[in-house]
């Protein structure tokens, strides 16, 4: 079982993950890839950096919630590796905090925790995937260029149907002209479906659009999100489509 040992640089290495492509995605401007790792195990900090280095990453790496807080914050980093449990404050209160403050910073985390709910909590607090440990450097490296290849840019065109208004702009969403705050993901499937409408979006589509790596993500991570919108935008918006998909009402 050596691919699924934690973290083995050398057999990532040696494999040399031919199927995975390499970081040229949009934000991608220069040579130059920096990440931050978040990790208060010293052993699996210094393990994440080296093989990542190994990949060609330049990688900073702090030890505390509070001190990756202000590192993701200003450091200007292309993706944050967050671990949830952490020194200080937790991995969750970090990823919240940066949403907040409207920093829409690329973050994984690393959950230790492997159970469902708890997963969706990182993503409902405004992670962009996550990893259960213990994991495989090459699912890392996917997952995290998966996330490098997307477009950081909202296109600023404001989208609008079944009375939900969402410009991409300013990151606004409106229900009947009431503000509703929704995290990066209930935003990302949501946008998704207004670009859509009045088509049907299929499950894969959003796995593949929203978390990148659909063969990774749980089948069912998609109706935990639309149930999420629902409850904030109201149970009628969002049609089911069953056996297919989700859509917005005409
Ligand atoms: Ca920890």
């Amino acid at each position: 079982m050596g691919q699924w040992c934690f973290l083995d640089p050398v057999a990532v290495l040696r494999a040399g993950d031919p199927l995975l492509p390499r970081c040229g995605g949009p934000t991608c401007h220069s040579d130059v890839v920096r990440l931050l790792v978040v990790e208060d195990e010293v052993g699996m900090a210094a393990a994440l950096a080296k093989g990542l280095r190994a990949e060609g990453f330049v990688v900073d790496v702090e030890g505390t919630g509070p001190g990756g807080l202000e590192a993701a914050r200003f450091g200007g980093y292309d993706a944050v590796l967050l671990d949830v449990m952490l020194p200080g404050i937790s991995g969750y209160t970090v990823v919240r905090t940066l949403r907040e403050e409207r920093n829409w910073v690329p973050v994984l985390m690393l959950s230790a925790k492997d159970g469902e709910y708890d997963q969706a909590d990182g993503l409902d607090y405004g992670a962009d995937d996550y990893l259960t440990k213990p994991f495989s450097f090459v699912v890392l490296l996917a997952r995290l260029r998966a996330l490098l290849r997307r477009d950081p840019v909202p296109r600023a065109t404001v989208l609008e149907a079944a009375g939900v208004r969402l410009d991409p702009a300013s990151r606004r969403v409106e229900a009947d002209g009431a503000a509703v705050d929704l995290s990066r993901r209930e935003y990302l499937v949501l946008e998704h479906l207004l670009r859509a409408h009045p088509a049907v979006v299929t499950k894969e589509s959003l796995l593949d659009e929203v978390w990148g790596a659909p063969e990774e993500a749980g089948a069912n991570v998609v109706e935990v999100y639309v149930g999420y919108l629902r409850r904030k935008l109201g149970r009628t918006r969002i049609e089911t489509v069953r056996g297919v998909g989700y859509r917005l009402r005409r």
